[in-house]
């Protein structure tokens, strides 16, 4: 347990891997493709708001299903794909395995519809004939890879028929690095087209009417239950819970714009604070999490909404107590690893610390903001290892260099630590659906967490019934004891370098 922390080198991850070639293999041609088919102005864009790191690739699932989930989630909103089918196929399919239970429009191509131009005119023409007031308030038309390469411009798409909203973007994956991140071009852009709304005449109101108390919009999709945690941590300062952005419907966007603060919870949405902040609105960064993160959240929510300190000091002493005690009642046993791609992973490392978690290290995919820089410090001053736009190699370096008890993880590290004999949770589904504000926050994470370290004497046990069986090339079912074969391996090995060489050669070509 006492194994001092150290930091583990960010490795420049090389040509050499051959994992996710399908998607990234032609990234240099595909962006400056882009770039001479007009979308320079975008890719400028988003190479500013999303930074890359030591990989320059998704290395999750495609990221354009972060703007197609936010599209979904929207009442009265229809979403339109335009990409290669095998894109839309595995997006539709990843949709319904989430329980998107929507449709999903999809306008195929093919090379000459492409390159003559007809795709947009197929895109203009299904938009028309969707565009029904009745049923919609918003169409969204998202351009995958290929058609954003290839310079579709959707930006010549009406802004608006029949009275229904017409928002078309692009989601390449080589542009937009994590879904995270795309769940924040399309809540960026329809902010965008709200506050235009608003600033051309009135708009529509709530459906319950606006709030007395002004409001804090929150950012970021979170646990249903952390929203009214937060409405009753704020409420003795006379604030209330607005609405939550991405929003599940369209005059929600009003009422977000129409706050006092912004709450970027989740701290990686940079196109929507760009928009609050157009509005005029402040943000505040971090969340309600453990003692320290609610108090400083606390205070920082109430200065910048004008609200007095003796307010502020009275709602500190309302739910302060209360997290100090359920912290102090049940403590997390053991030594941690936590990666993620949800953009959220920082705030979680807060609640573990202060429940305990001897935590080494925490990679997110998302990338650093000034709305996450204060609990990076606040993490790092507890010696843990901040990686951000962190790649799986550096992942999986990490769980490999501090051997925890626990690997907190995405599929592939979850799968790795699991060979490694190591006892492991599954981010996404395990750890950030859960509430983590707050006095609920406290108290939920620390039984799941105990609970699966207290499950290495079963992998212990598994290892030693199974042993090597089933490792490596060695897995499958076999008729007859698998034979190794090094001759083969190596010239695999040889056909692979010289793939690498002539791609490369082509490259400089
Ligand atoms: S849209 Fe791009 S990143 Fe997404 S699956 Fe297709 S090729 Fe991959």
């Amino acid at each position: 347990m006492n194994t001092p922390a150290k930091t583990i080198p960010i490795q420049k991850v090389d040509d050499h891997q051959p994992e996710g070639a399908a998607c990234h293999a032609g990234e240099k041609t595909l962006l400056a493709a882009a770039q001479a088919a007009g979308k320079s102005d975008i890719l400028e864009r988003y190479a500013l708001d999303y930074p890359k790191g030591p990989h320059d690739q998704p290395q999750s699932m495609c990221p354009a299903f972060g703007s197609l989930r936010v599209g979904l989630r929207m009442s009265r909103t229809a979403t339109i794909l335009s990409g290669s089918a095998c894109c839309v196929y595995g997006l539709t399919f990843t949709s319904h395995f989430y329980g998107a239970r929507r449709s999903v429009g999809y306008v195929p191509f093919n090379s000459e519809t492409l390159v003559t131009g007809k795709l947009f005119e197929d895109i203009r023409d299904s938009v028309h004939a969707q565009a029904d007031p009745e049923k919609y308030d918003a169409i969204v038309i998202i351009n995958l890879c290929v058609p954003t390469a290839s310079g579709v411009p959707l930006q010549l798409l009406p802004k608006e028929i029949n009275g229904v909203r017409i928002i078309g973007i692009d989601v390449p994956g080589f542009g937009v690095p994590t879904h995270a991140e795309a769940k924040d071009v399309l809540a960026g852009a329809m902010l965008k087209y709200a506050r235009h709304e608003i600033m051309s005449g009135p708009v529509q109101a709530p459906k319950k009417g606006r709030q007395q108390n002004p409001t804090i919009t929150l950012l970021g999709e979170m646990f249903p239950a952390d929203p009214m945690g937060i409405a009753m941590m704020i409420e003795p300062m006379r604030l209330s819970v607005g609405c939550s952005v991405p929003t599940r419907e369209w005059r929600e966007l009003y009422a977000a714009l129409d706050c006092s603060v912004v709450a970027a919870i989740h701290p990686f949405y940079t196109a929507s604070i760009r928009e609050f902040e157009a509005a005029g609105r402040p943000i505040v960064g971090s969340a309600p999490v453990g003692v320290e993160g609610t108090n400083d959240w606390l205070q920082n929510i109430g200065h910048s909404s004008g609200v007095s300190q003796a307010l502020i000091d009275e709602a500190k002493n309302k739910c302060l107590p209360i997290i100090k005690n359920v912290l102090s009642e049940q403590k997390i046993n053991g030594r941690i690893t936590l990666s993620g791609y949800e953009g959220s992973e920082l705030i979680v490392a807060r609640l573990l610390v202060e429940c305990g978690a001897d935590l080494r290290y925490v990679g997110s995919a998302c990338p650093s903001t000034p709305w996450n820089a204060h609990d990076a410090e606040w993490l790092k001053s507890k010696g843990v290892q901040v990686q951000f736009r962190a790649s799986l190699e550096q992942d999986l370096d990490a769980v490999q260099a501090f051997k925890p008890d626990l690997a907190i993880g995405t599929t592939p590290v979850v799968q790795y630590a699991k060979e490694a004999c190591i006892p492991s949770l599954y981010f996404t589904n395990l750890i950030s659906a859960r509430p983590l504000m707050g006095v609920a926050g406290a108290g939920s994470l620390v039984q799941v967490v105990n609970a699966a370290i207290g499950n290495q004497s079963r992998f212990n046990k598994m290892k030693a019934f199974f042993g090597a069986v089933g490792h490596g090339d060695s897995s499958g079912v076999w008729m007859e004891k698998p034979v190794d074969r090094p001759e083969f391996r190596a010239e695999n090995k040889r056909q692979l370098e010289k793939k690498i060489k002539l791609r490369k050669a082509q490259e400089m070509g």
